[in-house]
Protein backbone atom coordinates (compact mmCIF):
# COMPACT_ATOMS: atom_id res chain seq x y z
CA UNK A 1 0.00 0.00 0.00
CA UNK A 2 1.15 3.07 -0.74
CA UNK A 3 1.71 5.47 2.33
CA UNK A 4 -0.16 8.92 2.33
CA UNK A 5 1.50 12.02 1.94
CA UNK A 6 0.71 15.20 4.31
CA UNK A 7 -1.13 17.93 2.92
CA UNK A 8 0.03 21.30 5.28
CA UNK A 9 -2.84 23.96 5.22
CA UNK A 10 -1.99 26.69 6.94
CA UNK A 11 -3.84 29.60 9.01
CA UNK A 12 -3.38 32.10 5.72
CA UNK A 13 -3.59 29.75 3.16
CA UNK A 14 -7.56 28.78 3.54
CA UNK A 15 -8.28 29.12 -0.73
CA UNK A 16 -9.78 25.90 -2.18
CA UNK A 17 -7.00 26.53 -5.51
CA UNK A 18 -4.03 26.55 -2.85
CA UNK A 19 -0.79 25.16 -4.44
CA UNK A 20 -0.65 22.20 -2.76
CA UNK A 21 -4.14 20.97 -2.39
CA UNK A 22 -4.70 20.87 -6.14
CA UNK A 23 -1.87 18.69 -6.76
CA UNK A 24 -2.80 16.76 -3.57
CA UNK A 25 -5.01 13.35 -4.40
CA UNK A 26 -7.86 13.22 -2.00
CA UNK A 27 -8.21 9.69 -1.97
CA UNK A 28 -4.95 9.08 -0.97
CA UNK A 29 -3.78 12.37 0.64
CA UNK A 30 -3.78 13.71 4.41
CA UNK A 31 -4.84 17.50 5.28
CA UNK A 32 -3.08 18.74 7.83
CA UNK A 33 -4.25 21.84 9.80
CA UNK A 34 -2.79 22.76 13.18
CA UNK A 35 -3.98 25.52 15.57
CA UNK A 36 -0.42 25.92 17.82
CA UNK A 37 0.73 28.15 20.43
CA UNK A 38 3.87 28.70 19.08
CA UNK A 39 2.22 30.86 16.32
CA UNK A 40 -0.32 32.20 18.52
CA UNK A 41 2.22 33.94 20.41
CA UNK A 42 5.51 34.54 19.08
CA UNK A 43 4.07 38.31 19.00
CA UNK A 44 1.57 39.01 20.91
CA UNK A 45 -1.03 38.79 18.61
CA UNK A 46 -4.02 40.81 19.04
CA UNK A 47 -7.18 38.70 20.31
CA UNK A 48 -9.39 39.86 17.41
CA UNK A 49 -6.61 38.78 14.98
CA UNK A 50 -5.64 34.72 16.93
CA UNK A 51 -10.46 34.38 16.95
CA UNK A 52 -10.69 35.36 13.07
CA UNK A 53 -7.57 32.78 12.23
CA UNK A 54 -8.43 30.46 14.40
CA UNK A 55 -12.34 30.44 13.43
CA UNK A 56 -11.68 30.62 9.81
CA UNK A 57 -9.54 27.66 9.51
CA UNK A 58 -12.12 25.81 11.42
CA UNK A 59 -14.72 26.59 9.14
CA UNK A 60 -12.09 26.10 5.96
CA UNK A 61 -11.39 22.92 7.62
CA UNK A 62 -15.30 21.78 7.38
CA UNK A 63 -15.38 22.86 3.98
CA UNK A 64 -12.70 20.48 2.91
CA UNK A 65 -14.64 17.85 4.96
CA UNK A 66 -17.61 18.42 2.81
CA UNK A 67 -15.60 18.00 -0.14
CA UNK A 68 -14.23 14.77 0.83
CA UNK A 69 -10.99 15.73 2.07
CA UNK A 70 -9.55 13.22 4.99
CA UNK A 71 -8.11 16.16 7.22
CA UNK A 72 -6.33 15.86 10.67
CA UNK A 73 -7.05 19.28 12.74
CA UNK A 74 -5.30 20.01 15.44
CA UNK A 75 -7.25 22.24 18.02
CA UNK A 76 -5.28 24.61 20.25
CA UNK A 77 -6.75 22.98 23.34
CA UNK A 78 -5.69 19.27 22.54
CA UNK A 79 -3.89 17.95 25.17
CA UNK A 80 -1.62 15.98 22.24
CA UNK A 81 -1.38 19.47 20.63
CA UNK A 82 3.06 19.74 20.31
CA UNK A 83 2.22 23.60 19.56
CA UNK A 84 4.25 24.00 16.66
CA UNK A 85 3.21 23.18 13.04
CA UNK A 86 6.60 20.83 12.94
CA UNK A 87 5.68 18.73 16.07
CA UNK A 88 2.66 18.48 14.69
CA UNK A 89 3.28 17.64 10.87
CA UNK A 90 6.02 14.50 13.03
CA UNK A 91 2.68 13.53 15.13
CA UNK A 92 0.55 12.86 11.79
CA UNK A 93 3.60 11.33 10.40
CA UNK A 94 4.08 9.03 12.95
CA UNK A 95 0.10 8.46 13.37
CA UNK A 96 -0.22 7.44 9.70
CA UNK A 97 2.71 6.61 8.46
CA UNK A 98 3.66 9.42 6.02
CA UNK A 99 6.80 10.32 5.22
CA UNK A 100 6.57 12.96 2.76
CA UNK A 101 4.79 16.52 2.78
CA UNK A 102 3.38 18.89 0.28
CA UNK A 103 3.02 22.29 1.78
CA UNK A 104 2.52 25.85 -0.55
CA UNK A 105 5.67 28.43 0.30
CA UNK A 106 4.28 29.74 3.51
CA UNK A 107 4.50 33.68 3.71
CA UNK A 108 6.94 34.05 5.98
CA UNK A 109 10.95 33.55 5.99
CA UNK A 110 10.88 31.69 9.83
CA UNK A 111 8.00 28.96 8.48
CA UNK A 112 9.47 28.35 5.35
CA UNK A 113 13.01 27.84 7.22
CA UNK A 114 11.05 25.58 9.51
CA UNK A 115 9.70 23.42 6.73
CA UNK A 116 12.88 23.18 5.49
CA UNK A 117 14.67 21.40 8.54
CA UNK A 118 12.13 18.96 8.91
CA UNK A 119 13.16 15.73 9.32
CA UNK A 120 10.51 14.61 6.30
CA UNK A 121 10.55 15.25 2.72
CA UNK A 122 8.65 18.14 2.15
CA UNK A 123 7.82 20.10 -0.98
CA UNK A 124 6.98 23.49 -1.22
CA UNK A 125 5.03 24.38 -4.22
CA UNK A 126 4.90 27.85 -5.13
CA UNK A 127 1.86 30.54 -3.52
CA UNK A 128 0.85 30.89 -7.03
CA UNK A 129 -2.12 33.31 -5.47
CA UNK A 130 -0.74 36.19 -6.43
CA UNK A 131 -0.24 38.33 -9.45
CA UNK A 132 3.29 38.38 -9.85
CA UNK A 133 5.96 35.68 -8.40
CA UNK A 134 8.67 36.49 -6.85
CA UNK A 135 10.89 35.61 -10.01
CA UNK A 136 8.50 37.21 -11.95
CA UNK A 137 9.52 40.33 -9.69
CA UNK A 138 13.09 39.82 -9.64
CA UNK A 139 13.45 39.77 -13.37
CA UNK A 140 11.48 43.17 -12.93
CA UNK A 141 14.07 44.41 -10.21
CA UNK A 142 16.92 43.19 -11.79
CA UNK A 143 19.20 45.92 -12.90
CA UNK A 144 17.43 49.01 -11.70
CA UNK A 145 18.81 50.92 -9.24
CA UNK A 146 15.93 52.12 -7.63
CA UNK A 147 12.14 49.88 -7.30
CA UNK A 148 9.26 52.38 -7.83
CA UNK A 149 6.01 51.00 -7.16
CA UNK A 150 4.49 53.24 -9.48
CA UNK A 151 6.42 51.28 -12.91
CA UNK A 152 5.82 47.65 -11.43
CA UNK A 153 2.36 49.02 -11.01
CA UNK A 154 1.94 50.12 -14.68
CA UNK A 155 3.63 46.57 -15.95
CA UNK A 156 0.68 45.16 -13.79
CA UNK A 157 -2.01 46.68 -15.73
CA UNK A 158 -0.88 46.03 -18.78
CA UNK A 159 0.03 42.52 -17.95
CA UNK A 160 -3.91 42.05 -16.40
CA UNK A 161 -5.54 44.11 -18.94
CA UNK A 162 -7.36 46.18 -15.98
CA UNK A 163 -8.53 49.44 -16.83
CA UNK A 164 -7.04 49.38 -19.91
CA UNK A 165 -8.23 50.39 -23.37
CA UNK A 166 -6.00 48.51 -25.98
CA UNK A 167 -1.95 49.70 -24.34
CA UNK A 168 -3.40 52.76 -22.66
CA UNK A 169 -4.54 53.59 -19.34
CA UNK A 170 -7.86 53.74 -19.14
CA UNK A 171 -8.96 57.66 -19.31
CA UNK A 172 -5.52 58.46 -20.75
CA UNK A 173 -3.81 58.38 -17.15
CA UNK A 174 -2.32 55.47 -15.06
CA UNK A 175 -3.03 57.14 -11.60
CA UNK A 176 -5.81 59.75 -10.65
CA UNK A 177 -4.51 60.73 -7.54
CA UNK A 178 -4.60 64.31 -7.90
CA UNK A 179 -8.52 63.87 -7.68
CA UNK A 180 -8.31 61.89 -4.57
CA UNK A 181 -7.00 62.17 -1.37
CA UNK A 182 -8.94 64.81 -0.07
CA UNK A 183 -9.68 65.51 4.14
CA UNK A 184 -13.53 64.44 5.13
CA UNK A 185 -16.33 65.53 6.76
CA UNK A 186 -17.95 63.53 9.73
CA UNK A 187 -21.12 62.10 7.71
CA UNK A 188 -23.47 60.15 9.53
CA UNK A 189 -25.12 58.23 6.49
CA UNK A 190 -21.65 56.93 5.45
CA UNK A 191 -22.09 53.30 5.37
CA UNK A 192 -20.24 51.32 7.63
CA UNK A 193 -18.36 48.24 6.82
CA UNK A 194 -20.92 44.86 7.41
CA UNK A 195 -20.35 43.20 10.51
CA UNK A 196 -21.03 39.27 10.99
CA UNK A 197 -22.40 37.43 13.69
CA UNK A 198 -20.09 35.08 15.27
CA UNK A 199 -21.67 31.18 14.95
CA UNK A 200 -21.55 28.51 16.93
CA UNK A 201 -18.16 27.49 15.93
CA UNK A 202 -17.02 31.53 15.88
CA UNK A 203 -18.53 31.40 19.48
CA UNK A 204 -16.14 28.63 20.46
CA UNK A 205 -13.19 29.99 19.32
CA UNK A 206 -13.88 33.74 20.92
CA UNK A 207 -14.00 31.76 24.55
CA UNK A 208 -10.63 29.53 24.26
CA UNK A 209 -8.85 33.06 23.00
CA UNK A 210 -10.19 34.55 25.69
CA UNK A 211 -8.89 31.86 28.28
CA UNK A 212 -5.48 31.57 26.34
CA UNK A 213 -4.71 35.15 24.96
CA UNK A 214 -6.60 37.49 27.39
CA UNK A 215 -2.87 39.08 28.32
CA UNK A 216 -2.59 40.11 24.90
CA UNK A 217 -3.18 44.11 24.00
CA UNK A 218 -6.59 44.51 22.21
CA UNK A 219 -10.61 44.14 22.79
CA UNK A 220 -12.00 40.71 21.49
CA UNK A 221 -15.70 41.26 21.67
CA UNK A 222 -17.07 42.89 20.05
CA UNK A 223 -16.02 40.35 17.18
CA UNK A 224 -17.74 40.97 13.62
CA UNK A 225 -15.26 39.88 11.24
CA UNK A 226 -15.99 37.28 8.51
CA UNK A 227 -14.88 34.14 8.69
CA UNK A 228 -15.74 32.16 5.51
CA UNK A 229 -15.73 33.15 1.83
CA UNK A 230 -19.00 33.37 1.46
CA UNK A 231 -19.22 36.12 4.26
CA UNK A 232 -16.10 37.85 2.97
CA UNK A 233 -17.74 38.02 -0.35
CA UNK A 234 -20.80 39.77 0.92
CA UNK A 235 -17.99 42.23 2.87
CA UNK A 236 -16.57 42.94 -0.57
CA UNK A 237 -20.14 43.01 -1.97
CA UNK A 238 -21.04 45.86 0.34
CA UNK A 239 -17.73 47.33 -0.10
CA UNK A 240 -18.47 47.85 -4.03
CA UNK A 241 -21.76 49.38 -3.73
CA UNK A 242 -21.76 51.49 -0.96
CA UNK A 243 -18.21 52.89 -0.25
CA UNK A 244 -15.77 51.95 -3.56
CA UNK A 245 -17.09 55.22 -5.27
CA UNK A 246 -16.35 57.74 -2.82
CA UNK A 247 -12.76 55.20 -1.99
CA UNK A 248 -10.30 57.68 -3.64
CA UNK A 249 -11.40 60.83 -2.61
CA UNK A 250 -11.29 59.74 1.33
CA UNK A 251 -8.81 57.57 1.25
CA UNK A 252 -6.27 59.29 3.10
CA UNK A 253 -8.79 61.27 5.69
CA UNK A 254 -8.97 60.70 8.98
CA UNK A 255 -11.76 61.40 11.33
CA UNK A 256 -12.11 60.46 15.06
CA UNK A 257 -15.54 59.35 15.27
CA UNK A 258 -15.38 57.51 11.82
CA UNK A 259 -12.28 54.78 12.15
CA UNK A 260 -13.32 52.82 8.42
CA UNK A 261 -14.38 56.06 6.51
CA UNK A 262 -14.93 54.42 2.74
CA UNK A 263 -12.24 52.03 3.22
CA UNK A 264 -12.67 48.07 1.84
CA UNK A 265 -11.23 46.20 5.29
CA UNK A 266 -10.85 43.82 2.83
CA UNK A 267 -6.99 42.77 3.59
CA UNK A 268 -7.47 40.27 6.07
CA UNK A 269 -9.36 38.27 3.72
CA UNK A 270 -7.32 38.66 0.74
CA UNK A 271 -4.25 37.54 3.32
CA UNK A 272 -5.94 34.35 4.88
CA UNK A 273 -7.00 32.92 1.22
CA UNK A 274 -11.11 33.82 1.52
CA UNK A 275 -10.47 36.51 -1.17
CA UNK A 276 -8.17 36.62 -4.31
CA UNK A 277 -6.95 39.67 -5.87
CA UNK A 278 -8.47 38.90 -8.98
CA UNK A 279 -12.51 38.50 -8.02
CA UNK A 280 -12.11 41.84 -6.14
CA UNK A 281 -10.19 44.10 -9.05
CA UNK A 282 -12.69 42.53 -11.32
CA UNK A 283 -15.72 43.54 -9.48
CA UNK A 284 -14.14 47.31 -8.68
CA UNK A 285 -13.37 47.43 -12.63
CA UNK A 286 -17.29 46.07 -13.19
CA UNK A 287 -18.31 48.77 -10.61
CA UNK A 288 -16.52 51.77 -13.03
CA UNK A 289 -17.70 50.00 -16.06
CA UNK A 290 -21.76 49.73 -15.36
CA UNK A 291 -21.01 53.78 -14.19
CA UNK A 292 -21.75 52.79 -10.52
CA UNK A 293 -18.25 54.67 -9.14
CA UNK A 294 -15.79 56.78 -10.94
CA UNK A 295 -12.86 55.89 -12.85
CA UNK A 296 -10.47 57.53 -9.86
CA UNK A 297 -11.79 55.64 -6.91
CA UNK A 298 -11.18 52.84 -8.83
CA UNK A 299 -8.28 52.90 -9.94
CA UNK A 300 -6.44 53.94 -6.47
CA UNK A 301 -8.47 51.29 -5.37
CA UNK A 302 -7.03 48.64 -8.02
CA UNK A 303 -3.36 50.33 -7.40
CA UNK A 304 -3.48 49.22 -3.73
CA UNK A 305 -4.38 45.65 -4.82
CA UNK A 306 -2.49 44.60 -7.75
CA UNK A 307 0.30 47.56 -7.20
CA UNK A 308 1.06 48.23 -3.85
CA UNK A 309 0.32 44.46 -2.58
CA UNK A 310 2.20 42.82 -5.34
CA UNK A 311 5.09 45.36 -4.66
CA UNK A 312 5.68 44.64 -1.01
CA UNK A 313 5.34 41.09 -1.59
CA UNK A 314 8.06 40.92 -4.34
CA UNK A 315 10.09 43.08 -1.64
CA UNK A 316 10.08 40.60 0.96
CA UNK A 317 11.13 38.06 -1.30
CA UNK A 318 14.08 39.78 -2.84
CA UNK A 319 15.12 41.31 0.15
CA UNK A 320 15.38 37.74 2.20
CA UNK A 321 15.12 36.96 5.89
CA UNK A 322 17.41 39.40 7.53
CA UNK A 323 14.54 42.29 6.25
CA UNK A 324 13.18 42.36 9.29
CA UNK A 325 16.92 43.26 11.19
CA UNK A 326 17.13 46.24 9.21
CA UNK A 327 17.25 49.55 10.75
CA UNK A 328 19.55 52.15 8.42
CA UNK A 329 18.92 55.11 10.45
CA UNK A 330 19.96 53.72 13.38
CA UNK A 331 16.94 54.17 15.78
CA UNK A 332 17.08 52.56 18.95
CA UNK A 333 14.51 54.27 21.64
CA UNK A 334 12.18 51.23 22.73
CA UNK A 335 8.75 51.62 21.76
CA UNK A 336 7.21 53.93 24.57
CA UNK A 337 4.08 52.33 26.49
CA UNK A 338 1.46 54.78 24.64
CA UNK A 339 1.48 52.36 21.69
CA UNK A 340 0.28 49.75 24.18
CA UNK A 341 -2.97 51.85 24.86
CA UNK A 342 -0.94 53.86 27.95
CA UNK A 343 -2.44 57.39 28.27
CA UNK A 344 -1.39 60.23 25.70
CA UNK A 345 -2.44 63.94 25.32
CA UNK A 346 -1.86 63.29 21.78
CA UNK A 347 -5.30 63.03 19.85
CA UNK A 348 -3.98 61.99 16.65
CA UNK A 349 -1.90 58.66 18.57
CA UNK A 350 -4.93 58.12 21.20
CA UNK A 351 -7.47 57.58 17.93
CA UNK A 352 -5.20 55.56 16.42
CA UNK A 353 -3.90 53.37 18.81
CA UNK A 354 -7.89 53.33 20.41
CA UNK A 355 -9.39 51.88 17.31
CA UNK A 356 -6.25 49.66 16.61
CA UNK A 357 -7.19 48.13 20.38
CA UNK A 358 -10.59 47.96 19.88
CA UNK A 359 -10.96 46.70 16.16
CA UNK A 360 -7.82 45.22 15.46
CA UNK A 361 -7.55 47.32 12.39
CA UNK A 362 -6.77 50.96 11.15
CA UNK A 363 -6.37 52.54 8.03
CA UNK A 364 -3.21 52.82 5.98
CA UNK A 365 -2.83 56.66 6.58
CA UNK A 366 -3.36 55.83 10.41
CA UNK A 367 -0.74 53.55 10.04
CA UNK A 368 1.68 55.42 8.17
CA UNK A 369 1.13 58.91 9.35
CA UNK A 370 0.64 58.89 12.91
CA UNK A 371 1.70 55.85 14.42
CA UNK A 372 4.46 55.20 11.84
CA UNK A 373 5.36 58.76 11.72
CA UNK A 374 5.66 59.44 15.56
CA UNK A 375 7.76 56.13 15.51
CA UNK A 376 10.13 57.34 13.17
CA UNK A 377 10.30 61.05 14.08
CA UNK A 378 10.88 59.80 17.32
CA UNK A 379 13.64 57.46 17.05
CA UNK A 380 12.38 54.04 18.01
CA UNK A 381 13.88 50.98 17.37
CA UNK A 382 12.04 49.79 14.11
CA UNK A 383 12.31 45.72 15.18
CA UNK A 384 10.02 46.63 17.81
CA UNK A 385 7.81 48.52 15.68
CA UNK A 386 7.71 45.55 13.25
CA UNK A 387 6.60 43.70 16.13
CA UNK A 388 3.95 46.05 17.21
CA UNK A 389 2.30 46.50 13.67
CA UNK A 390 2.57 42.70 13.00
CA UNK A 391 0.94 41.75 16.24
CA UNK A 392 -1.70 44.35 16.42
CA UNK A 393 -3.62 44.28 13.45
CA UNK A 394 -6.03 41.32 11.94
CA UNK A 395 -4.49 41.53 8.85
CA UNK A 396 -0.82 41.30 9.69
CA UNK A 397 1.58 38.74 8.06
CA UNK A 398 4.80 39.17 7.57
CA UNK A 399 5.17 39.08 4.00
CA UNK A 400 3.25 42.51 3.72
CA UNK A 401 3.38 43.89 7.09
CA UNK A 402 7.22 44.11 7.71
CA UNK A 403 7.69 46.11 3.72
CA UNK A 404 5.11 48.00 4.61
CA UNK A 405 6.50 48.97 8.03
CA UNK A 406 10.76 48.40 7.99
CA UNK A 407 10.41 49.99 4.73
CA UNK A 408 7.74 52.14 3.60
CA UNK A 409 7.09 53.69 7.29
CA UNK A 410 10.60 53.69 9.27
CA UNK A 411 12.66 54.16 6.40
CA UNK A 412 14.81 51.25 8.30
CA UNK A 413 15.26 49.60 4.72
CA UNK A 414 17.42 52.98 3.37
CA UNK A 415 15.54 53.48 0.51
CA UNK A 416 14.01 50.51 -1.02
CA UNK A 417 10.40 50.41 -0.75
CA UNK A 418 10.66 54.35 -0.72
CA UNK A 419 12.33 57.02 -2.31
CA UNK A 420 12.03 59.27 0.70
CA UNK A 421 10.95 58.88 4.48
CA UNK A 422 7.49 59.30 5.00
CA UNK A 423 8.14 62.09 7.92
CA UNK A 424 5.19 64.60 8.36
CA UNK A 425 4.68 67.72 10.91
CA UNK A 426 1.46 68.46 12.92
CA UNK A 427 0.12 70.32 9.72
CA UNK A 428 -0.18 67.13 7.90
CA UNK A 429 -2.77 66.07 10.33
CA UNK A 430 -4.58 68.20 10.89
CA UNK A 431 -5.37 69.11 6.80
CA UNK A 432 -6.16 65.31 6.77
CA UNK A 433 -8.00 64.53 10.19
CA UNK A 434 -10.16 66.42 12.51
CA UNK A 435 -7.98 65.36 15.43
CA UNK A 436 -6.04 68.33 16.12
CA UNK A 437 -9.37 70.27 17.15
CA UNK A 438 -9.86 68.58 20.84
CA UNK A 439 -5.89 68.13 21.11
CA UNK A 440 -4.03 69.21 24.24
CA UNK A 441 -0.96 70.17 21.95
CA UNK A 442 -1.31 72.94 19.43
CA UNK A 443 -0.80 72.20 16.29
CA UNK A 444 0.01 75.71 14.86
CA UNK A 445 2.16 75.88 17.57
CA UNK A 446 5.70 75.22 16.90
CA UNK A 447 7.54 75.77 19.70
CA UNK A 448 6.40 76.67 23.42
CA UNK A 449 4.76 74.97 26.19
CA UNK A 450 1.74 73.52 23.94
CA UNK A 451 3.56 72.84 20.64
CA UNK A 452 2.72 69.85 18.77
CA UNK A 453 4.87 67.14 19.41
CA UNK A 454 5.05 65.99 15.43
CA UNK A 455 6.11 69.60 14.41
CA UNK A 456 9.07 69.82 17.32
CA UNK A 457 9.86 65.91 15.83
CA UNK A 458 10.22 66.36 12.59
CA UNK A 459 12.92 69.00 12.53
CA UNK A 460 14.50 67.19 15.05
CA UNK A 461 14.56 63.95 13.10
CA UNK A 462 15.30 66.28 9.68
CA UNK A 463 18.23 67.71 11.56
CA UNK A 464 19.25 64.04 13.21
CA UNK A 465 19.43 62.80 9.44
CA UNK A 466 20.90 65.72 7.47
CA UNK A 467 23.89 64.45 5.70
CA UNK A 468 21.55 61.00 4.69
CA UNK A 469 18.45 63.22 3.60
CA UNK A 470 20.00 66.62 2.42
CA UNK A 471 20.92 65.70 -1.03
CA UNK A 472 17.66 64.13 -2.01
CA UNK A 473 16.00 66.39 -4.23
CA UNK A 474 12.87 65.99 -2.55
CA UNK A 475 13.99 66.79 0.81
CA UNK A 476 16.19 69.54 -0.58
CA UNK A 477 13.93 72.20 -0.14
CA UNK A 478 12.77 71.85 3.70
CA UNK A 479 16.64 71.93 4.53
CA UNK A 480 16.81 75.09 2.95
CA UNK A 481 13.62 76.52 5.09
CA UNK A 482 15.56 75.46 8.26
CA UNK A 483 18.50 77.39 7.29
CA UNK A 484 16.82 80.11 6.93
CA UNK A 485 15.83 80.26 10.73
CA UNK A 486 16.91 82.36 13.15
CA UNK A 487 19.99 80.71 15.27
CA UNK A 488 18.26 80.87 18.35
CA UNK A 489 14.97 79.52 17.47
CA UNK A 490 16.51 76.32 15.90
CA UNK A 491 17.96 76.24 18.94
CA UNK A 492 14.95 76.49 20.74
CA UNK A 493 13.17 73.74 18.41
CA UNK A 494 15.65 71.02 19.02
CA UNK A 495 15.78 71.61 22.98
CA UNK A 496 12.22 70.95 23.48
CA UNK A 497 12.24 68.15 20.76
CA UNK A 498 15.16 66.46 23.25
CA UNK A 499 13.06 67.58 26.25
CA UNK A 500 10.07 65.97 24.67
CA UNK A 501 11.76 62.57 23.94
CA UNK A 502 13.01 62.34 27.47
CA UNK A 503 9.92 63.35 29.06
CA UNK A 504 8.76 60.10 26.48
CA UNK A 505 11.50 58.12 27.99
CA UNK A 506 10.71 58.46 30.98
CA UNK A 507 7.03 57.22 30.80
CA UNK A 508 5.35 60.19 30.97
CA UNK A 509 2.18 60.58 29.58
CA UNK A 510 3.06 62.94 27.04
P1 LIG B 1 -8.09 49.78 1.75
O1 LIG B 1 -7.55 51.11 2.08
O2 LIG B 1 -9.53 49.68 1.50
O3 LIG B 1 -7.24 49.23 0.50
C1 LIG B 1 -7.69 48.11 -0.27
C2 LIG B 1 -6.70 46.98 -0.24
O4 LIG B 1 -5.48 47.34 -0.84
C3 LIG B 1 -6.33 46.48 1.14
O5 LIG B 1 -7.30 45.59 1.62
C4 LIG B 1 -4.99 45.81 0.90
O6 LIG B 1 -5.16 44.47 0.54
C5 LIG B 1 -4.42 46.59 -0.26
N1 LIG B 1 -3.38 47.51 0.17
C6 LIG B 1 -3.47 48.85 0.29
N2 LIG B 1 -2.28 49.38 0.62
C7 LIG B 1 -1.43 48.35 0.75
C8 LIG B 1 -0.08 48.25 1.08
N3 LIG B 1 0.66 49.33 1.36
N4 LIG B 1 0.47 47.03 1.15
C9 LIG B 1 -0.25 45.93 0.88
N5 LIG B 1 -1.55 45.97 0.54
C10 LIG B 1 -2.12 47.16 0.47
N6 LIG B 1 -1.53 45.63 4.98
C11 LIG B 1 -1.78 44.34 5.24
O7 LIG B 1 -2.54 43.70 4.50
N7 LIG B 1 -1.18 43.71 6.28
C12 LIG B 1 -0.33 44.37 7.12
O8 LIG B 1 0.19 43.78 8.06
C13 LIG B 1 -0.07 45.74 6.88
N8 LIG B 1 0.78 46.43 7.69
C14 LIG B 1 1.01 47.75 7.44
C15 LIG B 1 1.90 48.44 8.26
C16 LIG B 1 2.18 49.77 8.02
C17 LIG B 1 3.16 50.50 8.89
C18 LIG B 1 1.56 50.42 6.95
C19 LIG B 1 1.86 51.85 6.66
C20 LIG B 1 0.68 49.75 6.12
C21 LIG B 1 0.39 48.40 6.34
N9 LIG B 1 -0.49 47.68 5.52
C22 LIG B 1 -0.71 46.35 5.77
C23 LIG B 1 -1.08 48.29 4.31
C24 LIG B 1 -2.47 48.93 4.52
O9 LIG B 1 -2.42 49.82 5.58
C25 LIG B 1 -3.56 47.90 4.73
O10 LIG B 1 -3.53 46.94 3.70
C26 LIG B 1 -4.94 48.54 4.73
O11 LIG B 1 -5.00 49.54 5.71
C27 LIG B 1 -5.99 47.48 4.96
O12 LIG B 1 -7.25 48.04 5.16
P2 LIG B 1 -8.37 48.02 4.03
O13 LIG B 1 -8.67 46.62 3.61
O14 LIG B 1 -9.52 48.80 4.58
O15 LIG B 1 -7.63 48.78 2.89
FE1 LIG C 1 -1.57 65.10 16.78
FE2 LIG C 1 -0.25 67.43 17.00
FE3 LIG C 1 -2.72 67.39 16.03
FE4 LIG C 1 -2.29 66.87 18.62
S1 LIG C 1 -1.90 68.80 17.57
S2 LIG C 1 -3.65 65.74 17.23
S3 LIG C 1 -0.35 65.79 18.52
S4 LIG C 1 -0.93 66.44 15.10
Amino acid sequence: MVSPRLVLVLGDQLSHSLSALTKADKATDIVVMAEVMAEGSYVRHHPQKIALVLSAMRHFAEELQEQGWQVRYSRLDDPENSQSIAGELLRRASETGATEVLATQPGEWRLIAALEEMPLSVTLRPDDRFLCSEAEFQDWAKGRKQLRMEWFYREMRRKTGLLMEGDDPAGGQWNFDHDNRKPAKPNMFRPRPPRFDPDDVTAEVLDLVEAKFSGHFGRLRPFGWAVTRKEARKALTHFIAHALPSFGEEQDAMLKDDPTLSHALISPYLNLGLLGWREVCEAAEAAWKTGKAPLNAVEGFIRQIIGWREFIRGVYFLEGPDYTARNALGAARALPPLFWGAKTQMSCLSAAVGQTRDMAYAHHIQRLMVTGNFAMLAGIDPAEVHEWYLAVYADAFEWVEAPNTIGMSQFADGGVVGSKPYAASGAYIDRMSDYCGNCAYKVKDKTGPKACPFNLLYWDFLIRHRERFQSNPRMAQMYRTWDRVEDARRKTVLAEAAAFLSRLEAGEAV
